[in-house]
Order: C-alpha cells, then sequence, then structure tokens
C-alpha cells in the first residue's frame, strides 16, 4: 500500500523510492484518479491556445524556438489576427484563451494590455504563457484584467535549471513564481520529465517545489529532444514516468488544475487520454491559426499541427466524453474547496 500522507506531505525519500520503482505505478494511478474525482469533479476543462509569436531571445537548451535555431520559420501574430482568433474561440463556447509565444520583445507592455482589454470584450478567462517579464508589467496586466500566468519551473533542481537555461536561475524562476502568486494570478507551474541527467531525486524536489508554491495549474510534459538544439542526442523522457509524476501531482496539489498535455500526447497515441485517467482535469486544444501553427515547433513530432483550424476543438471534445468524463461549461478557476463525495 502507498503512504498517501507521505506523498501529500512531500517526504523526499519517499517520493524519490516511489520514482524509482514501478511496483507501486498502478497504485498511484488509482489513487490520483479518486483525488481528481474528489476534489475538482468530472469536469475537463477546455483551454484554448494561441501561440502568437515563435520569437525568442532566450536560448533554454531543449527548446526548437531557441534565439540560436535558425533552422525555423519564425512569425509574429498582428494583434488584430490574434484578436479575431480569441473572439472565435469565444463563439466555440471555450471559456478560456492561452495567449503563448517565445520571449518576444515585440509584444510590449502597452500592446499585451491592448490585447488584454480587448480579449476581456468575448467574456473569455485570460492566461498569459509569454516567459519571464518585468513585475511591473505582471502588475499592470493583472489590473488590466489577465486572469492566470502559465511558466513552467521547468525543473527545481538548481544545477540541472542552470545547464539548461544559459543566463537564468531556479531562484530567479521561482521569484517570478512567486510574485505572480502574490499579484493574485492563478499561477502555473510544471516540470519536464526525463531530462539529461535528471534523477528521480530531482523530481521529487519538482513535487515538493509545485506543493510550495501551492501551484494552481501543472504542467507535466515529457522532455523530447530537438534535432535544432544542442540536446538532439539525448534520449527523451519516457510515458510511464511522466505519468506517475502527472498522478504524483495530483495526490500532491488536489484542487490544481493539471493539463494532459500535447507532448504527453505527442510520445504515445494515448498519451493524453491517460493522463486524464490519471490526475489531469484540463486539456489544451490548438487554436493556433495557419500558417502559423506548424512553425510553433518546440520538439519533433508535436500532435495537432497540421488539423483543419478548429479541428482540436472537437477532437478534445470527443476524448473527454469517450473517456466517460464531461466538457467543462465554465471558466474553469481553481476550486478551493473540497467537494462532496
Ligand atoms: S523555453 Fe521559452 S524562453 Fe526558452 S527558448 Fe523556448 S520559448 Fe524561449
Amino acid at each position: 500500500m502507498i503512504e498517501v500522507e507521505r506523498i501529500q506531505n512531500v517526504d523526499l525519500d519517499y517520493l524519490t523510492y516511489l520514482l524509482n520503482i514501478s511496483t507501486h505505478d498502478e497504485e498511484i494511478f488509482r489513487t490520483a484518479d479518486e483525488i481528481r474525482r474528489r476534489y475538482v469533479g468530472e469536469e475537463i476543462h477546455l483551454r484554448a491556445i494561441i501561440e502568437f509569436s515563435n520569437i525568442c531571445t532566450q536560448n533554454c537548451l531543449y527548446c526548437g524556438l531557441r534565439a540560436e535555431n535558425k533552422d525555423i520559420k519564425r512569425y509574429r501574430m498582428p494583434l488584430e489576427s490574434i484578436i479575431e482568433r480569441a473572439e472565435l474561440i469565444s463563439e466555440l463556447g471555450i471559456k478560456t484563451v492561452v495567449l503563448q509565444s517565445g520571449e518576444d520583445p515585440y509584444y510590449t507592455t502597452e500592446r499585451v494590455t491592448q490585447l488584454i482589454t480587448e480579449i476581456r470584450k468575448f467574456n473569455l478567462a485570460i492566461t498569459l504563457s509569454i516567459g519571464e517579464r518585468k513585475f511591473e508589467e505582471y502588475k499592470i496586466w493583472k489590473q488590466a484584467g489577465a486572469d492566470r500566468y502559465l511558466m513552467r519551473h521547468e525543473t527545481a533542481s538548481p544545477e540541472l535549471y542552470a545547464k539548461l537555461h544559459p543566463h537564468d536561475s531556479f531562484e530567479n524562476r521561482k521569484a517570478h513564481l512567486l510574485e505572480l502568486k502574490r499579484l493574485g494570478y492563478e499561477t502555473g507551474a510544471g516540470c519536464m520529465v526525463g531530462l539529461p541527467g535528471q534523477t528521480p531525486r530531482d523530481l521529487a524536489l519538482d513535487l515538493a517545489f509545485l506543493k510550495e508554491l501551492d501551484a494552481d495549474m501543472i504542467g507535466i510534459g515529457p522532455f523530447i529532444p530537438n534535432a535544432d538544439t544542442p540536446l538532439a542526442n539525448e534520449k527523451g523522457g519516457d510515458l510511464q514516468t511522466t505519468l506517475k509524476m502527472v498522478a504524483l501531482a495530483r495526490i500532491v496539489v488536489p484542487t490544481a488544475n493539471i493539463p494532459a498535455t500535447t507532448a504527453l500526447g505527442s510520445i504515445h497515441p494515448l498519451g493524453r487520454q491517460l493522463g486524464m485517467k490519471y490526475g489531469a482535469n484540463v486539456i489544451m486544444p490548438n487554436l493556433t491559426p495557419n500558417p502559423y501553427r506548424p512553425n510553433y515547433s518546440l520538439y519533433p513530432g508535436k500532435i495537432c499541427l497540421f488539423e483543419k483550424d478548429t479541428a482540436c476543438v472537437e477532437c478534445t471534445k470527443n476524448m473527454i466524453t469517450g473517456l466517460g468524463l464531461k466538457v467543462g461549461s465554465g471558466y474553469g478557476y481553481r476550486i478551493e474547496k473540497v467537494r462532496a463525495q
């Protein structure tokens, strides 16, 4: 029997032990599913994502959008196109839009504020996922009406973080996430699984950090090596460990909103369905318009790049109902209270 209390108390030795062996996996998955049902219910929330710029000033070693990658066709969506797209998302009945990009300075404080102000008119919850920006900007955008901010911490091992992120540190990333929390954003963190040199202990540290932050959203995906990056020849993360991390995250932060990530679906045809069976309660249909969509190439084999325009919406809805779950009808804010059993 697994000791749920030790998991929830983020006992690092115990988490490391569970991450090192596979004999308790089925029980971890079952427990995560029960906790998901009990704390966040049967609804799976749709978050429509618009990847509006693949330009980035950073050089994260694992990422296809890194500034030094010259083998990628770069794009920036004009503000009007992003706003139009958000309107379409609202018309499709989805209640959250995720605005995602590389760290692209073209989208200044004012431009992002304009996006938020215009998109608010469509009654959408707005999630920003545009990387590390000035604290003052976070504040301005919160006041303008942004609801959530996603910024994965990627790894809570300071040494590994420093190796993967030239000119950044885990300490700095943590300071940004704490500031976002302080400002009242629903704040999303999360990590990659299977990074070169990452140990089970490092993954246990990720879970401890998610608990410490009391992350409102938790994105966990496998590391997928990209041929256009310095990590091209490394081995990628595996399905089982990634699913186990999703399940453990659900047990550690029971009320968090946890997506079945696109990366999970990219390493296995049923990756996202398994994610939803083992603790996830969010899915993010890709609503990036063409011709841009195929160029947001974070990693190879990314799914949903060539689907017809809005096809991902129906596809993800079918996935949810096929699992006997319900498509969320509200904004999908974090539930603070335990639901009646
Ligand atoms: S992970 Fe984000 S910040 Fe890093 S290179 Fe990719 S897009 Fe830029």
